[in-house]
């Protein structure tokens, strides 16, 4: 491409609400224009970006064997209503009515639709599995549309939907829809991460999303760092306070044992007698010493407690509320809890005054050791209301995990049958009897990448495209062409042209604005690689090549610069 036979409209001024840098950078770059609120113009040049990662994503769907259609994004009010979510989808569905006051929406997801199409065209269960997807714009009357195409009414979605006779056949689509995804973000060059995701609107049971990392981004995620272990914050799971965090020094065990109810069950797995098994129960508070003591005859969880004055003595007994409270447990998680070598739980009931405490406790049939008393919860908050924390344990024992916040680009469901349900969508199986299919669902923010991508990586100049989704890969600018040389703007044109031979999409600056206005350009369009042909290197046989990356140019020969470009 010529860029004087283009149009770049790159710009100054951005207006106020264009409050985080994707969105000020796609306008100054002229990549979007606002028609109204989350309403938006794609330009040429935010088209070829726009292009690159639906082609990415188009590829990688097809090579995971999904099939492409497309469906209308108007659909009718009676298939919502068979679902139910002509009501319950809320206020993002837009509703609208023809010239016989029929109505229909604006598909904000195409669940209803594809499921209607799947009735009617899948008759036996051997058209099965069958995963279909488009790549089409949706509408969503968000409360708060903003940050540009990152958060807008109208936007580009890959959506898919496979239709199952199994579970096992939606997990199999199911996990290789998750490595396709893996390779789109992958191959688009954008940090990102799968965590575990409610369903919410949609429905279903699994669930992940692959959120693009970015300080600006809309949710907050928590990973392990010592294992794969990635959640929404929202979904996270917390570990009862009791067991949030490592002890200093201590390594984190899990210990796999059933659920533990009696005494008897206590002392075995302590390996030591019923009534030591009373003894080993302890829980120190800054107040003095709470201690949990279990009669040799009561179940654990008729545990009663004991307020010491000092180390093991005389107890005052406390009810089960106030050790409920003391561990920040549910009941159920008030188990047998100890180190078998020493004091088993300690509850530091007043954090800012004592130092980190070595404890064990039980989740869920689950057995911990050498877990630290969470200094940061609030004593008497259970453990579904305690929200995950930098530093946590992770759930699965391996690692600690650390919070990150992310731009939600891609969303995976396995849907079941409530779909199928409720549009009654049936195959024959090999019995010749009618099954209700089980489906799942996969989506993409084709359009919210582009803003991701731009938040993800950018400085003060501009954008830095990850290479896949550059509008063009190099930039070739010509020094006042106008006024150069006869031999300049032919050897510009020579390695503008053998650059698009060799499949490297280049695009020429031959505006003819001064240098400084053309670097500008080119460093905010986020151009990768840009060579400027001058008198002084043609004389001096180089090019003058320099990388957005990079600070410095360097003089390169052309066929050092083919090597670079690979
Ligand atoms: P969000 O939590 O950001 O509102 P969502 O969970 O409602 O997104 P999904 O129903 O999972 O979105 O849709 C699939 C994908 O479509 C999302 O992962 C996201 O990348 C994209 N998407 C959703 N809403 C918008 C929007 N308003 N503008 C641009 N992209 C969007
Ligand atoms: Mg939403
Ligand atoms: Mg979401
Ligand atoms: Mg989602």
């Amino acid at each position: 491409m010529r860029l004087s036979q283009f149009h770049l409209a790159t710009v100054k001024e951005v207006p106020a609400d264009a409050e985080i840098a994707s969105h000020r950078l796609m306008l100054r770059a002229g990549m979007i224009r606002r028609l109204a609120s989350g309403l938006y113009t794609w330009s040429p040049l935010g088209l070829r970006v726009l292009r690159k990662v639906e082609n990415i994503v188009r590829e990688e769907m097809n090579r995971a064997g999904a099939i492409e259609m497309l469906m209308p994004s108007i659909q009718p009010k009676e298939l919502w209503e068979e679902t139910g979510r002509w009501e319950k989808f809320g206020g993002q569905l837009l509703k609208i009515k023809d010239r016989k006051q029929q109505e229909f929406c604006y598909g904000p997801t195409h669940e209803e639709v594809v499921t209607d199409f799947a009735r009617n065209e899948l008759k036996s269960y051997k058209q099965l599995p069958v995963n279909f997807y488009q790549i089409q714009t949706k509408f969503r009357d968000e409360i708060r549309p903003r940050f540009g195409v990152m958060r807008a009414r109208e936007f580009l979605m890959k959506d898919a939907y496979s239709f199952h006779l199994t579970q096992e056949s939606l997990a199999e689509t199911y996990a290789a829809m998750y490595q396709a995804y893996v390779r789109i973000f992958t191959r688009l060059g954008l940090t990102f991460r799968a965590v575990q995701a409610d369903t919410g609107a949609i429905g279903g049971n699994a669930s992940h999303e692959f959120q693009v990392l970015a300080d600006s981004g809309e949710d907050a995620i928590a990973f392990s760092d010592g294992s794969d272990y990635a959640a929404n914050l929202e979904k996270a799971e917390a570990l009862p306070p009791t067991l949030a965090r490592p002890a200093a020094g201590a390594a984190l065990q899990r210990v796999d044992t059933p659920t533990q109810k009696t005494i008897g069950d206590v002392a075995a797995f302590l390996q030591v007698s019923p009534r030591q098994c009373v003894k080993t129960l302890l829980v120190r508070g800054s107040d003095g010493l709470v201690a949990l003591c279990l009669r040799g005859d009561h179940e654990i969880n008729e545990v009663k407690a004991g307020k010491l004055a000092e180390l093991p003595g005389e107890s005052i007994l406390a009810s089960e509320e106030e050790i409920l409270a003391a561990c920040g447990t549910r009941p159920g998680f008030i188990g047998p809890v100890g180190l078998p070598d020493s004091i088993p739980l300690i509850v530091d009931r007043d954090a800012a005054v004592l130092a980190d405490f070595v404890c064990g406790g039980n989740a869920d049939g689950t057995h911990w050791t050498g877990a630290n008393w969470d200094r940061d919860a609030r004593i008497g908050r259970t453990a579904d209301l305690r929200n995950v924390v930098e530093g946590d344990l992770s759930p699965d024992g391996k690692g600690v995990l650390h919070i990150a916040r992310g731009i939600e680009v891609g969303h995976v469901f396995q849907l079941g049958q409530k779909y199928a349900q409720a549009l009654d969508a049936t195959v024959i199986d090999d019995q010749g009897k009618a099954q209700l299919m089980t489906m799942g669902c996969y989506g993409i923010g084709v359009s919210r990448i582009v803003a991701a991508a731009i938040e993800q990586r950018h400085d003060d100049a501009g954008i830095l495209w990850p290479e896949a989704m550059a509008p063009w890969r190099v930039a070739v600018c010509v020094i006042n062409p106008k006024n150069a040389s006869a031999a300049v703007n032919e050897a510009a044109e020579a390695l503008y042209q053998s650059l698009n031979r060799r499949g490297i999409e280049t695009v020429l600056d031959d505006r003819g604005l001064r240098p400084g206005g053309m670097f500008a350009d080119m460093e905010l369009i986020g151009i990768p690689h840009r060579v400027v042909v001058s008198e002084r290197g043609l004389a001096a046989g180089t090019l003058e090549y320099r990388a957005r990356e990079e600070s410095e140019s360097r003089a390169l020969s052309e066929d050092e610069l083919f090597a670079l470009l690979g």
